[in-house]
């Protein structure tokens, strides 16, 4: 009875061991690979990113901008190997790996995301 009661005591003065996530976060390296971005507006719909994913998780998709209709990446985050090879071949730099990695889902059609969504 006294062991229980002890170890409870013990808890509420000892330095916590986990975090209150999703308000406090362990830093991330420098190097981290996380939800892709795409600015939308300089674009050029080259499709180079869809080439080079060596998981096919990228399909170019319309889209209507203020200039009118163009195609625009579609990535499936569910397939993604975060290899950042469409950011290395993307020309102007507007596909970008961030270290956002707050994307979970219960299904995985929700980790379809179009151009809009990856702004
Ligand atoms: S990071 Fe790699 S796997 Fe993910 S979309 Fe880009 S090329 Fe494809
Ligand atoms: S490589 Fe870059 S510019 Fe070309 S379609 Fe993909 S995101 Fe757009």
């Amino acid at each position: 009875m006294i062991q229980p009661i002890a170890r409870s005591l013990k808890a509420l003065v000892e330095k916590r061991s986990t975090l209150e996530f999703p308000e406090s976060r362990e830093p991330l390296p420098d190097n981290y690979r996380g939800k892709l971005r795409l600015d939308m507006n300089t674009c050029i719909s080259c499709s180079a990113c869809e080439r080079i994913c060596p998981n096919k998780t990228i399909t170019m998709v319309d889209v209507l901008t203020e200039k009118g209709k163009k195609v625009m990446p579609q990535i499936g985050l569910e397939r993604c190997l975060f290899c950042a090879l469409c950011e290395e071949v993307c020309p102007p730099k507007c596909l970008t790996l961030t270290k956002n990695y707050d994307y979970e889902a219960y299904d995985k059609r929700e980790l379809l995301k179009r151009p809009e969504e990856l702004e």
